[in-house]
């Protein structure tokens, strides 16, 4: 894509410059300008967005705030080995503290709980399987705690489960309002409406931005595009896959629900907001072949079956009304696993994506990796996408 004279936006046709230029306004480019101006207060950074402050998936998920990963535990010791699934844990329990500690100030106004979350089985075979979670987790300290159907049904009005774990870490925060706040305490600039479709080198060594709103110039150019990544290099088509979630909202009634939940390994999940209006999703599974891709479109076959779910096990809901509904785009890795680095034909273009879903529990904590990498830190190899050849 190219843009021409006449479409171009830009007042005064002059390039701006920068001495960091990230690409994409949703958490991951929010995160990585509030530490990289944590390590550097004199940078002149800016975040060029195509459209508005967390238009992509920033904006459009379900606000948990999930330690691990995108599976139950012993899965990822399976497919990590123990110390490294343990290390990729407590990556994600130090994204809550980070949070807490420089962000969420004022619980209130970011609508945030720390109550834990739950994960839910409605088979027993998967119930068993979350047993023998807690028994890995406790023994390497990891706090949970295990319900029978009883209790799910009373702390959480949901019916028609075997049983379920509670991590006790897990929250949830209204996600919109987080990129908000995360961005307004970076005290970096913002330009909305300018889709960056063209990354040169210029002779100077700079790097050249060119979007619909005008040029740019700067020595360091961040990628924080998350599912769009391979819109920008094709470095990222096979590591990095758009891949759509869905989520319906139903009208308020009485707030009863004592945390956020998960059901079907991690598949599906739902939580009570504060006003006591229902938000669930998941269900992508019922159509793995068409929920990839750049479209943000819903599909009648996964909001039938989110409107059946509630009719299933959600009886609190059964009669109210659908509010809303809606699709984002995240961005599915090899591993399941974000990754961060440079770009192999581009040491001056560095990326951080591939949350596969949980970028809301680690884009926090990968920023400042992003951050450190470019400071020249080390970052943890897992992390890396030097992992990937
Ligand atoms: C339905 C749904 C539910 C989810 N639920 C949860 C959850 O409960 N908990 C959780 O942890 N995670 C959840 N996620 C995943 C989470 O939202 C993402 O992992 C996270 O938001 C990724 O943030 P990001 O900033 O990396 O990417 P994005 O938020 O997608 O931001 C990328 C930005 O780049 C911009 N962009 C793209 N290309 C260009 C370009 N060429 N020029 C300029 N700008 C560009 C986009 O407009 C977008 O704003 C969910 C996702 C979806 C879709």
């Amino acid at each position: 894509m190219a843009t021409s004279y006449w479409l171009d936006r830009s007042s005064d046709h002059k390039a701006k410059t920068f001495d960091i230029l990230i690409v994409g306004g949703g958490i991951t480019g929010a995160s990585t300008a509030f530490w990289l101006k944590k390590e550097d207060p004199n940078l002149k950074i800016a975040i060029l967005e195509k459209s508005r402050l967390a238009f992509g998936a920033s904006g459009r998920n379900a606000g948990f705030i999930t330690c691990g990963s995108v599976e139950h535990f012993n899965r990822m010791v399976s497919k990590h080995g123990e110390a490294q699934a343990l290390e990729i844990w407590k990556f994600a329990e130090t994204n809550m503290s980070l949070l807490k500690e420089h962000i969420i100030e004022n619980e209130k106004s970011l609508e945030f709980e720390q109550r834990g979350a739950y994960s839910l089985a409605a088979e027993s075979a998967e119930f068993n399987e979350l047993k023998s979670v807690a028994q890995l987790m406790n023994r390497l300290n990891i706090g949970n705690e295990v319900l029978g159907s009883d209790q799910v049904e009373k702390r959480l009005g949901a019916f028609g489960f075997e049983g379920g774990i509670r991590y006790l870490k897990d929250g949830a925060i209204n996600p919109y309002k987080l990129v908000k706040k995360i961005f307004d305490k970076s005290g970096c600039e913002f330009f909305d409406q300018t889709e960056v479709f063209a990354i040169e080198s210029s002779t100077a060594g700079d790097r050249i931005v060119k979007t619909d709103n005008g040029v740019f110039h700067a020595s360091i150019v961040v990628l924080c595009t998350n599912g769009y990544s391979g819109n920008l290099s094709s470095y990222f088509k096979d590591k990095i896959y758009p891949t759509r979630g869905q989520i319906m909202m139903v009208e308020p009634v009485e707030p009863f629900m004592d945390g956020p939940c998960y059901a079907n390994f991690y598949l599906d999940y739902f939580r009570q907001l504060a006003d006591g209006s229902l938000l669930i999703g998941g269900f992508r599974q019922l159509e793995k072949e068409t929920e990839v891709g750049y479209s943000d479109h819903i599909t009648d076959v996964i909001q039938s079956a989110l409107h059946d779910f509630v009719q299933k096990h959600l009886p609190r809901f059964k009669d109210k009304k659908i509010t809303h509904r809606w699709a984002g785009i995240m961005g599915f890795s090899q591993d399941g696993e974000p990754m961060i680095g440079a770009l192999p034909e581009d040491n001056q273009v560095f990326f951080c994506g591939g949350f596969t879903g949980h970028g809301i529990g680690l884009a926090f904590h990968s920023g400042k990796c992003l951050s450190d990498l470019i400071f020249g830190h080390p970052i943890p190899e897992w992390i890396s996408a030097r992992r990937f050849p």
